[in-house]
């Protein structure tokens, strides 16, 4: 990959898509090209093929999804299906008719089986049943893993997919209904804190694990790989430790200062038990996370403070 080469995140606004813009700066490349939804809707495959036609970009970085936690997958398994496969076939195919050199299409650990071996490695793609929480989140990420494969074995395009795990960090959603427990929890132990609540309700059990990566740590990875790595092959992008939902929650009081009881709200699902890549193929190739998680959520919990809480509070 060359600076000077020109190079389109689709998905910009979003917590990873803004990560790899951010990223891709502090490496020296300039020539970044995003739109957001108004202008492009990449559900429509004729305006993401016009778009192509004009921008004719040389890489690509397919950071565009529709993504929530546990409950939003299961309330709109359509949605988390249909514009997914929309998206993504519609920018994969414009990419290879348009001779991009390079398209990264980022994954998820949720596309393996929901009892894989831990840590999981790579080959355990399609060897077992999906957790079905997150099914059809799952499927849409397999077919699009499936298709670049195909474009790079048909076709010989660039195409690489990295998997990574659990994410967190600078504009995740902080909306309860939809997010991911990272942020549902910073939230909802900062409102705890604010309203001096005796309690705070957390989802499920508190035994399930998650390997919890930030997500400048992910964007440091995504370049890496999109200047080290050409191969169809998955790869697995994560930390290498997990930990259990109770640790993660009474982590995040202690950071956001809330000293009230946990409770556990046990009609919630807990999801898949345990999540955790093997990121030994990424390790090997000399690639190495850098935010320890007590300071990635410390500087998440800045970043929330900053950028949701005031919006929050002058709605209430
Ligand atoms: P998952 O990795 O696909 O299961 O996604 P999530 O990040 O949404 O959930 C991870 C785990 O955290 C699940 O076991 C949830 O039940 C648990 N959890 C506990 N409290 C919360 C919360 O407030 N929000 C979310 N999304 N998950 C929570």
């Amino acid at each position: 990959m060359e600076r000077s080469d020109k190079i389109f995140v689709a998905g910009h606004r979003g917590m990873v898509g803004s990560a790899m813009v951010r990223t891709l700066a502090t490496h020296g490349y300039a020539n970044v090209v995003t739109r957001d939804r108004a202008e492009l809707d990449l559900r429509n495959g004729g305006a993401v093929s016009d778009f192509f036609a004009e921008e004719k970009p040389d890489v690509v970085v397919f950071a565009a999804a529709k993504v929530g936690g546990i409950q939003a997958n299961i309330d709109q398994p359509v949605e988390f299906l249909l514009d997914n496969l929309q998206m993504q076939n519609n920018v994969i195919s414009a990419a290879y008719e348009n001779g991009v050199r390079k398209l990264l299409f980022l994954g998820s650990s949720c596309i393996y089986p929901r009892l894989a071996p831990q840590p999981i490695p790579e080959t355990a793609l399609l060897s077992g049943p999906l957790e079905p929480t997150n099914d059809a989140y799952a499927i849409a990420k397999i077919a699009g893993i499936k298709l670049c494969q195909s474009y790079a074995r048909e076709y010989g395009a660039n195409f690489i997919s990295p998997m990574p795990t659990n994410l967190y960090g600078p504009n995740d959603d902080f909306d309860l209904r939809s997010s991911h427990v990272v942020a549902g929890l910073i939230r909802k132990a900062h409102e705890a804190k604010i309203d001096v609540a005796d309690e705070l309700v957390v989802w499920g059990s508190g035994t399930p694990r998650r390997e919890l990566l930030h997500v400048d740590d992910l964007a440091s990875a995504g370049v890496f790989l999109l200047e080290n790595y050409d191969s169809p092959e998955i790869i697995n992008v994560g930390c290498g430790e997990d930990v259990s939902i109770r640790e993660l929650a009474e982590l995040i009081c202690e950071i956001v200062g809330f000293t009230g009881e946990l409770t556990w709200d046990k009609s919630k699902p807990d999801g898949t038990p345990r999540k955790l890549l093997d990121v030994s193929k990424l390790s090997a190739l000399g690639w190495r996370p850098r935010i320890a998680l007590r300071d990635g959520l410390a500087s998440t919990y800045e970043w929330f403070l900053r950028n949701v809480a005031p919006a929050a509070l002058s709605h209430s």
